[in-house]
């Protein structure tokens, strides 16, 4: 069965364009051109994956996301048009999984649906099999702890502070590979590479978003971190 797409974009070109493109992938995909229709057939049709324009007439994609974010875990991958917006995305913590700024090349949009598609599927068959190998493994749990901040490698989860969280799929990734090279300076473009799987640097700021997101959870102040530290010049390193 293929995946379907739910595609949020009230500029018919271009949610034509989308829609051609998608299916030539082999893709299902259907269509929503304001917000509240986004919201009625993401619930109705149950998409894998959601390309959100941010803005649409009444109900913008900010809120749109805000709205099916609790209610799926599929990626929500929003289109932005101007900087300001992607800061709105990045500052506001709306839940979206990655952004795409227009104009942008439908071959580096393919990419990345592909790859978040792939990384939902990876993480589901790892949540099935950890579900069907609970009761059998009791000691060969794998975990990193890091004072008061534990990765659960096997049930994808974070502790920090004593508290049990979980991370979004890409997010774990990216911690999950920080804490394999625990003290290592990595770059943008070799996070990009290893931990999403691109092989172009365009999307080199979709990795200072997601150290974003992951430094407003897992550092006591997100503005001083010491965990996730940045390395001038260089990338990022994890300090544990
Ligand atoms: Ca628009």
């Amino acid at each position: 069965m293929s995946e379907k797409i739910l595609v949020v974009e009230d500029e018919p070109s271009l949610s034509d364009a989308l829609e051609y493109n998608l299916r030539q992938q082999g893709y299902d995909v259907v269509v929503a051109n304001d917000g509240a229709n986004a919201i009625r057939t993401a619930r109705a049709e149950k998409p894998d994956l959601i390309l959100l324009d941010i803005m649409l007439p009444q109900i913008d994609g900010i809120e749109v996301c805000r709205t099916l974010r609790p209610e799926t875990m599929s990626p929500i991958v929003m289109l932005t048009a101007l900087d300001d917006e992607i800061d709105r995305v990045v500052g506001l913590e709306v839940g979206a999984d990655d952004y795409i700024a227009k104009p942008f090349s439908m071959r580096e949009l393919m990419a990345r649906v592909k790859a978040h598609l792939r990384r939902t599927r990876i993480f589901e068959e790892h949540m099935e099999e950890s579900l069907q190998n609970a009761s059998a493994r009791t000691i060969d749990i794998e975990t990193r702890t890091f004072g008061d901040l534990v990765i659960d490698v096997d049930g994808r989860r974070v502790m920090c502070r004593g508290e049990w969280f979980h991370l979004k799929p890409m997010e774990f990734e990216l911690l999950a590979f920080f804490a394999k090279h625990h003290g290592i300076a990595l770059s943008r473009e070799q996070l990009l590479q290893q931990v999403w799987g691109w092989d172009y640097t365009a999307g080199s700021r979709t990795v200072d978003v997601h150290v974003r997101w992951l430094r407003e959870k897992i550092e006591e102040d997100p503005a001083e971190p010491v965990r996730i530290v940045t390395v001038r010049g260089v990338g990022y390193r994890f300090d544990g």
